[in-house]
């Protein structure tokens, strides 16, 4: 038996926002003190493939939607030594603002989407504002661009893109989410992406508000548990605890970038 293909795995911190709890859970929150959220694009980083996980929005899509913009996610992963313009694999979870755009920066990349996400980004539910005000119309059309240009490879369902590596769609908070499940050295980890934004949410079973369909979101808990082998081994999307459990790869990337395949510090 040859040896199994491990992955190495970074969250590179783009943005951050503040806000409530109550913002975070449906029907709100008792306590309703600080809670914000981080914003990030992953690295998957294996010997032979590696792979981009979300775009991260640019600056305009900042400044509209008042989002403090810390760097461009090209240049945080440039940090890892990973240049933007040489990336060949990009999977984007779905289609909400924070998680696509800059697609000028990976012109090199094939972008991998659930069909179910672009079915559900241009079809009828985009003309009601619960649906569509996550969404950014040019980035949506901006990949609609790229499938023309033959640069969107879509799955249905799961699907293994290498040896270790393979997406799965959950729906819920969107109708094509998918999340990412990796082989590492810990063991199979999974990027939750907005299937949990937070620890909160799926550990108490609280859904976030933004949500196309509940029971979903709901049974998407179920299935990132179920993919992950424990608890430990789901990393959330949002979460601004995951650069505080995580360890940097280096110093001086403390609060920039956590590195994911290895146990998390409680
Ligand atoms: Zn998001």
């Amino acid at each position: 038996m040859s040896a199994p293909d491990l992955y190495e795995v970074f969250a590179v911190k783009y943005a951050h926002h503040e806000r409530r709890a109550s913002a975070n859970f449906i029907g709100g929150d008792p306590h309703d003190g600080p809670m914000p959220l981080d914003y990030f694009v992953w690295l998957v980083r294996g010997a032979k493939r590696s792979f981009v996980v979300d775009l991260g929005f640019n600056a305009a899509t900042a400044a509209a939607r008042k989002r403090e913009r810390i760097r461009n996610p090209a240049d945080g992963l440039r940090l890892l030594g990973v240049d933007a313009a040489s990336v060949e694999d990009v999977i984007i979870t779905h289609l909400h603002y924070d998680h696509v755009g800059n697609f000028d920066l990976f012109p090199r990349a094939v972008f991998h989407l659930q069909d179910k996400e672009m079915e559900y980004a241009t079809g009828r539910h985009m003309a009601q504002k619960p649906f569509a005000e996550a969404y950014a119309v040019d980035d949506v059309v901006g990949l609609v661009r790229e499938v023309y240009k033959g640069r969107v490879r879509f799955h249905d369902g799961d699907a293994e893109l290498a040896p270790g590596l393979s997406v799965h769609h959950v729906g819920g908070h969107t109708k094509g989410l998918q999340v990412v499940r990796v082989q590492t050295g810990r063991g199979w980890v999974v990027l939750a992406s907005d299937a949990a934004h937070l620890y909160a949410n799926l550990e108490e079973m609280r859904p976030f508000p933004i949500v196309y369909h509940v029971g979903e979101m709901v049974e998407g808990w179920r299935r990132v548990r179920e993919l992950a082998d424990s608890p430990a081994h789901v990393v959330p999307g949002h979460d601004p605890l995951v650069m505080r459990r995580y360890p940097a790869p280096s110093p001086e990337f403390e609060g920039i970038v956590a590195r994911l395949d290895v146990a998390p510090r409680d």
